[in-house]
Formats: structure tokens, C-alpha cells, sequence
């Protein structure tokens, strides 16, 4: 951890988000970058502080300390990610290719394992809440309305969140409360296909819609469904997220078995970094074998 806040140089402003600004800052002995949160007016509750410090997992921005900026100022200094959100992504590059969507799928879901496994609920899984770096790894980022499942019935009927990708059952307080981690899989489900084709499922691209129009939409419609050239393992791993009702969801741990996700867990191992060449095109980076196959060995001997 950084030990003092005079340590740092703030650099440049990387975002402005609703609660505060967020700084690219560097510690001034380590020369080491990292991104600095700091809350204005609205401190964020103690509640988020410590489920942020409590967490330690490569698959979730990480934070590295704490500290009284000003008078009535907070900063939280995370872990610094280079390649900024998936939001900001998918609105340069246009989309991603289905084999980059399924290393993010199984990096994500190692996240929400994690999480879930400390009966933790995100509440807020959406394109411009996950963080990437340059080798295209991806961490959840923003706890800021997470909730801690405890077992009394009101700790996670909150209806914070971003309501576009709020799963049906969030509208409805008497099903919510039932199982509060699915709704983490829904959003899911609906941001891994916005990668995928670009825009928000429920709109066509461009277009805007009112949060309760939109709400009607999610509680009464079908869920959206990917396009036809989508793999079918793709399809069918989308289709496990989207279940509008609880009990044919399929869990965290469920979906880090599906086949889509086990070809991105594949992906993901092998390559030692993996980057984007144009859109449409994957470059995934391997350790270099000198001495070429073991086919090409036995036939040259
Ligand atoms: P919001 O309040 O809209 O959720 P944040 O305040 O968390 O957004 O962040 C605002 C912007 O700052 C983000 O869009 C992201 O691009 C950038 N940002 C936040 N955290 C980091 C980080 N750890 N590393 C790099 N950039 C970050």
C-alpha cells in the first residue's frame, strides 16, 4: 500500500462519475500509476469502504488504500487500469469479436464467484463497471451499491443500481428478496451481449428510451436473443443468463462450467496476453516454443 498521500502527483483526470472524480496519479517513489477516487460531498458508506479493502481477487480492481484528501474529502486509491471500461470500448471499437466475449465472460464470472462466495452481491454488472488493462484482463470495478447478504431479509432489497440492466425480479419486491445473486447474472448476461452486437439489447443502436418504458419492456417481453451467426454455445450460454425467472437461471458457478465460458477459460490460460488488432480480429500472444511441435520434431528427425 501506498503509505502517504503526499506521495502522489496527480497526472490527469481520467473520469467524472456521479459521486466524485477520478484522477490517474503516480507515487512519486515508486514511479507505480493508480487511479485515485475522490468523493466530494457524498462520502461513500462505510459499508462499500469495507467491502472494497476485503477484497483480493485478480479479477476485481483492487483497492490500495485510503485517505482524508481534504476537509471533508475521501480518496480511495485503486488499482490503475489502462485500458478503461468496456463502455468506453464498445463505443470505439463498434464491438467485440464472440472469442474476446468469452474471455471476459470467464474472467467476469471469476470475479462474481468470488464475490458470491462471500455473500456478496454486486447489484450493479454493466459494460461501463468493468475495467480493463492493456493484456486484456478484466476486473470488476465500483461497489457502490453492493450489498452484503447477511440473512435478514431486507440487507439486499436495494433498488440502487442502473435500472437497463435490473433482471425482472428486481422490479418485484416480493420475488427480489428470493435470490439476490441472479440479478448479478442477468446484468451479465445483458452486458456480454452488448459487447457482442454493440449496443444495448433492448434498443437498437442510437436509440433512447425512458427507465420505466424500459422496465415495462424487461418484465414483460422476451429477453433479447443474439443474432443468428452468434456460435451456438454462445446462444445457449446467453440464454442461461436471460431466464426471466428465478429458478431456471443459472448460477455463477453453474455458467463457469458451460462450454462457452470453458472455451474462453482456454483462451484465456494459453495466451499470455491477448490484443485487439482491428475490430473483428483477435491477436492472442504465446509463450514462443523454440523449438516448434513435437509433429514437426519427429518428422525432421
Ligand atoms: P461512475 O461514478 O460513473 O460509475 P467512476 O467515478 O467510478 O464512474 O469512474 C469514472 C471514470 O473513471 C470511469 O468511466 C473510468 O473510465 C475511470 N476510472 C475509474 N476507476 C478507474 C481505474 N481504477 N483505473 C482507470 N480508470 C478508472
Amino acid at each position: 500500500e501506498v503509505a502517504c498521500q503526499s506521495d502522489l502527483e496527480k497526472l490527469q483526470v481520467l473520469g467524472s462519475g456521479s459521486e466524485g472524480i477520478v484522477y490517474k496519479v503516480r507515487d512519486k517513489q515508486t514511479s507505480m500509476l493508480y487511479a485515485l477516487k475522490v468523493f466530494r460531498g457524498c462520502h461513500p458508506a462505510d459499508k462499500e469502504i469495507e467491502i472494497l479493502r476485503s477484497m483480493n481477487s485478480p479479477s476485481i480492481v483492487g483497492c490500495r488504500g485510503i485517505f482524508e484528501e481534504s476537509i471533508g474529502e475521501l480518496g480511495i486509491l485503486l488499482e490503475y487500469m489502462d485500458g478503461g471500461s468496456l463502455d468506453n470500448l464498445v463505443k470505439t471499437k463498434g464491438s467485440f469479436p464472440e472469442k474476446t466475449v468469452a474471455i471476459i465472460a470467464f474472467q467476469v464470472l471469476t470475479g462474481l464467484d468470488y464475490l458470491h462466495a462471500r455473500k456478496i452481491v454486486h447489484c450493479d454488472i454493466k459494460p461501463a463497471n468493468l475495467l480493463v488493462d492493456k493484456q486484456m484482463n478484466v476486473k470488476i470495478a465500483d461497489f457502490g451499491v453492493s450489498c452484503k447478504v447477511t440473512g435478514s431479509e431486507d440487507s439486499c432489497k436495494t433498488y440502487a443500481g442502473t435500472c437497463a440492466y435490473m433482471s425482472p425480479e428486481r422490479f418485484d419486491p416480493h420475488t427480489y428478496g428470493c435470490n439476490p445473486f441472479a440479478g448479478d447474472v442477468w446484468s451479465l448476461g445483458l452486458t456480454l451481449m452488448e459487447l457482442y452486437i454493440g449496443h444495448y439489447p433492448y434498443l437498437k443502436p442510437g436509440e433512447k428510451a425512458e427507465s420505466t418504458a424500459l422496465m415495462f419492456e424487461i418484465c414483460m417481453e422476451e429477453p433479447p436473443r443474439l443474432p443468428d451467426l452468434a456460435s451456438e454455445s454462445f446462444q445457449g450460454f446467453i440464454q442461461c443468463c436471460l431466464q426471466k425467472e428465478l429458478d431456471k437461471r443459472w448460477s455463477v458457478s453453474q455458467l463457469l462450467g458451460h462450454p462457452f465460458v470453458l472455451s474462453g477459460r482456454s483462451l484465456a490460460l494459453a495466451a499470455q496476453g491477448i490484443f485487439e488488432e482491428t475490430i473483428g480480429e483477435v491477436g492472442i500472444l504465446f509463450e514462443y516454443m523454440d523449438a516448434g511441435s513435437l509433429d514437426n520434431l519427429f518428422k525432421t528427425n
